[in-house]
């Protein structure tokens, strides 16, 4: 599959978000699960090394993705990590203000990757953030990284504990580092901007 990446723009507040190009996706985590390296195999350099650029960590970093010669075209919303905090009363608290709007508010969003560690057991403020979302009613998939740390018994028991401790029907397990799962993950995507894309004619 071949995909080309450009960055769009980094915005800091809701007045900074691009106008919508095409159907977007977000991916959302704690800071370390692993965000850019998901990022940098599924998409190219390019987002990872913007993400990570000083001063764009706080920032919503938005790319154009334009798969197989532009015949499928998504945006991906990299939101800034948050941290290991506890919890707050609203999902914002430890994140900069304009994120819940984006997550409220975006009519683009179609997607919301949800990253959570495969070697760490489920923690809080994952939970949290998950049934923020389903009262949002907005559509997530949550993504079990960095599972080439784990063999199989090990990766069959975490993964049930998390799926479990989050209260989701499934997990999609991925290794950046191996590429496992990296084929799934597109599916998951490409089912959720297509949809998208019927209902507002934003196919090219
Ligand atoms: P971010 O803060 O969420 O963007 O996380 P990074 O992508 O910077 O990764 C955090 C750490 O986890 C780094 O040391 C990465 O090398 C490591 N890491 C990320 N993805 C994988 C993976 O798939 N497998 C393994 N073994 N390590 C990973």
């Amino acid at each position: 599959m071949r995909v080309s990446t450009e960055f769009l723009l980094s915005a800091v507040s809701a007045a900074q978000f691009p106008r919508a190009a095409a159907p977007e996706i977000a991916f959302l985590g704690r800071s370390n699960v692993g965000k850019s390296s998901l990022l940098n195999a599924l998409v190219g350099a390019t987002a990872a090394r913007v993400s990570q650029t000083p001063g764009r960590t706080r920032a919503i970093n938005f790319f154009l993705i334009s798969v197989e010669n532009a015949r499928t075209r998504l945006v991906f919303a990299d939101l800034p990590g948050y941290g290991y905090a506890k919890i707050a009363k609203s999902i914002s608290a430890e994140w900069p203000k304009f994120i819940e709007p984006y997550l409220e508010k975006r009519a683009a969003l179609r997607l919301c990757v949800c990253l959570v560690d495969a070697n760490v057991p489920a923690q809080a403020r994952d939970a949290q953030l998950l049934a923020w979302l389903r009262a949002q009613g907005r559509a997530f998939v949550v993504v079990a990284t960095k599972v080439d740390r784990l063999s199989g018994n090990a990766r069959t028991r975490n993964l049930a504990a998390l799926q479990d401790g989050l209260q989701v029907g499934e997990i999609l397990p991925v290794s950046a580092k191996t590429g496992y799962g990296l084929k799934q993950l597109w599916e998951k995507i490409g089912e959720a901007g297509t949809e998208g894309l019927r209902d507002e004619g934003l196919r090219r």
